[in-house]
């Protein structure tokens, strides 16, 4: 195994100079980073395509044709070489918009090529612009019945120093020469025989210079599902470490609080779902083992009750219990809905933020110490070091995308037995982001809506339709109802948000004048407790209209809002769309969201909007989002590691994700040691490549 550590420069071929550039340029350090650099697509030359088989939309094709004519048209910007190449069954035209002098010298007419690029259709015909060309010739004709050659990525550097494309290929030769007989093998053979997996050597060697397209498919398979195996092996190997390591707070009874709340505070009857979700955490936080939980529920699905009521059962146990939100809004919103639900003497509850007086953090903090108080809400200011707690039993993260994993590691640092941990995000993630991301977590979702909800009613309208947006204002403001409008928030230029906000808000003040109608404004530009005072405002009913920025887009609840208006809508992203309808259907009432765009969309702009109009359930929006921006744009993500894949994807391989886990599943069920002859190797492999991964290292 040493021999793949071996430093790149001592490859045949490379030396300190080229050493150097592939560090830089691609990260190269080793014979195993270069194993493990594969090629980004393949090219398809084991066969001459004939002109009249190409079809709209082809991916790269050779061709072989003979050069009938060639001339230099037009003039200046559009000035262009046009060569006429024909085969027996066909005529197509190449292109070439520079280097015209240079090319224009080589061709020769009447010449057998062969031509290999990417064939478009122009008014109607075949045509191919800039393609590689060269003169047939028979060792031409040997290399086109080669094989799939692949394509690596190189850079300008790289190349400066012969490594392009087929200059990494040349090095891969030459290091599957020095390494193949030493790679071994690390899956075990029952996993191999399972899925009919090419062995670890073959992979590697058909990945870089496949034998035909059935075998690499294989090949790529193998080692997608190798890459996915082990990562789900080390989540839920953390996930057993952690178990080992923590011993829980054990929740043992349901007491007072709890079913007090229950039998005479709730004012509604729960969900099926918040039902099961509560007695999964019930079970959970019984076991003697530290619970870490995410709960995925769309927005309006009720999880601040499901939150509310697993405090409660740490308070009955004799617990503290805090609940953490990413913004100052929310976690002012999640302390007054919670002390809404409360008589006041039934627990003490504070809300500490940023904006908390000096003197009442001061309290807060003592009170924390002593252990009087039960339940602090608060933004990141709870993981501050002076903050700390008698016994913390639970932590709630609210919408917990915002925090990274760390943060969340702080948190439990706060006690020697560490909290029982809730998760709850809004954004309903696929579930193979949620298997990668949260896959030492457990999951639970509410997927059922309260009863008698209404499915938010969403119209696309274009900007020549805006009298029929304001006629839906007047309408639900008539029937004593509010309504959100919401611009977009341009990252790069606060002023140009702020004017697009100003321009919007002199539009609505003259439709819906005072004194009839009064209108609340929150932006970025806004102080803390200027923004309190609008929200306030509309919360209280004493504005009909709220005219926001993206500020209210999380967790905002106000029942008697009807109408959400997004402008700019194909500006935002689907998640963002959807969070921000979900501030409206929180009533029983009929809810309407209305997406206002420009006449002219891109193609993306449009699926989105299309995909708001057509459905309102959460996780379907989210494969949606997955299929358009691809995991790397996708809150959460970035923090995550599984952006470094190499090979496989979250969205094309969904199916290896199931299959791997349910292989690591297996396996942690039977052997989490990895102890068994028939896991050794594979457990000698991964203790290796995780030495990080041990008992005093877990948080
Ligand atoms: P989210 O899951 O988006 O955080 P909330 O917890 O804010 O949702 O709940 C949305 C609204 O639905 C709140 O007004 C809440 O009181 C109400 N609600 C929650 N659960 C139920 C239920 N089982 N029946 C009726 N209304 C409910
Ligand atoms: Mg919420």
């Amino acid at each position: 195994m040493q021999i793949f550590n071996t430093p790149i420069e001592y490859l045949k071929g490379v030396g300190p100079q080229r050493a150097e550039v592939l560090k830089k340029e691609i990260g190269v350090f080793t014979y195993q980073d270069l194993l493990h650099y594969y090629p980004f697509r393949y090219i398809d030359k084991t066969r001459y395509y004939k002109i009249n088989e190409i079809g709209f939309d082809f991916p790269l094709v050779q061709i072989l044709v003979r050069l009938k004519s060639f001339e230099v048209i037009g003039e200046k910007q559009s000035k262009r070489l046009v060569a006429r190449v024909v085969d027996e069954t066909g005529e197509l035209e190449l292109v070439w918009f520079k280097g015209l002098k240079w090319i224009e010298k080589t061709l020769k007419i009447n010449h057998l090529y062969v031509v290999f690029g990417k064939p478009t259709f122009f008014n109607g015909k075949p045509q191919m612009a800039h393609p590689e060309m060269e003169l047939f010739s028979k060792e031409s004709k040997e290399r086109g019945n080669l094989s799939l050659q692949p394509v690596y990525s190189s850079t300008e550097k790289l190349k400066q120093f012969s490594l392009d494309s087929k200059g990494i290929q040349k090095l891969m030769s030459n290091l599957l020469d020095t390494v193949f007989s030493e790679i071994e093998e690390v899956l075990p053979s029952y996993i191999l025989e399972k899925y009919k997996l090419l062995s670890r050597r073959d992979a590697l060697l058909q990945i870089h210079f496949p034998t035909n397209s059935t075998v690499l498919s294989r090949a790529q398979a193998t080692l997608k599902f190798e890459e996915l195996f082990f990562i789900q092996l080390k989540l839920l190997k953390i996930k057993h470490l952690r178990t080992l390591k923590f011993k829980g707070n054990v929740f043992a009874t349901v007491g007072n609080k709890f079913n007090y709340f229950y039998e005479n505070l709730l004012p509604f009857q729960l969900t099926g779902a918040q039902k099961r979700v509560l007695k999964e955490i019930r079970f959970d936080s019984q076991k003697g083992i530290q619970m870490n939980r995410l709960v995925q529920g769309d927005v309006g699905s009720g999880k601040t009750v499901v939150a509310l009521m697993s405090m409660l059962l740490a308070i009955d146990n004799g617990f503290q219990a805090c609940m953490m939100a990413p913004t100052e809004i929310l976690a002012t919103q999640h302390y007054a809905s919670i002390k809404s639900m409360l008589p006041d003497d039934f627990v003490n509850i504070a809300l500490l933020t940023g904006s908390t007086k000096k003197k009442d953090r001061k309290k807060i903090l003592e009170d924390l110490v002593i252990g009087t108080l039960n339940i602090l809400v608060g933004t990141h200011a709870l993981i501050e070091e002076t903050v700390v707690f008698k016994h913390l039993g639970l932590a709630v993260i609210d919408e917990q995308h915002r925090f990274g994993v760390e943060q969340r590691a702080k948190l439990w640092k706060k006690n020697l037995i560490p909290p029982h941990v809730l998760v709850m995000t809004a954004t309903p993630i696929p579930r193979t982001l949620a298997m990668s991301l949260y896959g030492d977590l457990d999951v639970s979702v509410i997927n059922e809506l309260p009863a008698g909800r209404k499915p938010i009613q969403t119209i696309h309208l274009y900007e020549n339709q805006r009298l029929r947006m304001f006629g839906y204002m007047r309408r639900e403001i008539a029937k004593g109802r509010q309504v959100y409008v919401v611009y977009p928030l341009i990252q790069e230029s606060a002023k140009l948000d702020l004017k697009n906000l100003q321009d919007g808000i002199e539009v609505l003040s003259r439709e819906f004048p005072l004194p009839q109608y009064k209108i609340s404004i929150v932006h970025g530009q806004l102080k803390p407790d200027e923004k309190e005072f609008e929200m306030q405002r509309f919360i209280k009913g004493q504005t009909q209209i709220m005219v926001a920025t993206t500020v209210i887009e999380v967790g905002v609840n106000v029942p008697n809002a009807s109408v959400m208006i997004i402008e700019n809508a194909e500006r935002f992203g689907l998640s963002q769309l959807h969070q921000l309808r979900g501030r409206v259907g929180r009533g029983s009432e009929q809810s309407f969201c209305i997406l206002m765009s420009k006449d002219k969309l891109s193609k993306e702009g449009k699926v989105r909007l299309e995909t708001m109009v057509k459905t309102n359930d959460g996780f379907e929006i989210s494969e949606v989002d997955l299929q358009l921006r691809g995991p790397g744009d996708i809150e959460g993500t970035q923090q995550s590691g599984i952006l470094d894949l190499k090979l496989a994807d979250l969205t094309q391989d969904q199916n290896i994700l199931h299959e791997a886990r349910k292989t690591v599943l297996e396996i942690m069920e039977a052997d989490p040691e990895l102890q068994n002859a028939e896991h050794q190797i594979l457990g000698n492999f991964f203790h290796k490549h995780n030495t990080g991964i041990t008992l005093d290292k877990i948080s």
